[in-house]
């Protein structure tokens, strides 16, 4: 698997194009405010291949503003957890944060995705993690390459995702952070900031002391 990290400037949001032999997968939205310069890097890098599925990490607007206009140029298939599915079918500005980013969100058609389901990207696959916490939907997405998709549940340099939004909960994120801490992986490619290449687990240590500093 090749992985891109795509930038979308509004909200500094991280995006990310994983390629296999001849397919590819997107991880998150973006905001949507951007779409074109989005697309643009998404071409860049797809050279024929079919953009397959798009898979959001979570209910929040900056990760799944930008689903319909993924939709409409490349007819994916967004998928997401049970749990955060309602409020982008319903378009819930409230939930979803859009009002708080001060836009409202657009209703999605969605498929839903379960812990243990494996995303098949050809020559590589990534297994669906339930990580409740940051909302109660939030999922991450472990690679057979060592590679792990946080969203915003987990990020480096001892980052933790906030749990003071609506479905937001301290002990969920603290046991999902634990279980991230215990899988040994070694690339984290989070919803906002810098990926981590080989040093993960290191990482992922941190943002359980970080937690255990809040009485976790
Ligand atoms: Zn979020």
């Amino acid at each position: 698997m090749e992985i891109h990290r795509i930038v979308d400037p509004s909200f500094d949001v991280n995006l990310y194009l994983v390629l296999g032999r001849e397919e590819a997968i997107l991880v998150d939205a973006g905001t949507g405010h951007r779409s074109d310069l989005v697309a643009g890097e998404i071409e860049a890098h797809l050279e024929g291949r079919p953009l397959q599925q798009l898979v959001l990490t979570h209910r929040h607007f900056d990760h799944v503003g930008g689903t319909n206009d993924l939709v409409a140029r490349y007819a994916v298939t967004p998928r997401v957890s049970a749990e955060d599915a309602s409020p982008i079918v319903e378009g819930d500005a409230r939930s979803t944060g859009a009002a708080f980013f001060g836009g409202t969100l657009e209703p999605a058609v969605v498929e839903v995705i379960a812990e243990g389901d494996k995303i098949d990207v050809g020559g590589g696959s990534l297994e669906v993690l339930s990580t409740p916490g940051h909302t109660v939907g939030s999922i991450c997405l472990r690679g057979d390459d060592g590679s792990l998709f946080t969203g915003d549940t987990v990020f480096p340099h001892g980052g933790v995702g906030r749990w003071d939004f609506e479905t937001g909960n301290f002990d969920q994120l603290f046991a999902s952070i634990r279980r991230l801490n215990a899988l040994g992986v070694r690339d984290l490619y989070p919803g906002h900031g810098v990926p981590v290449q080989d040093e993960a687990s290191e990482h992922l240590a941190w943002a359980l002391a970080t937690l255990e500093g809040y009485g976790g």
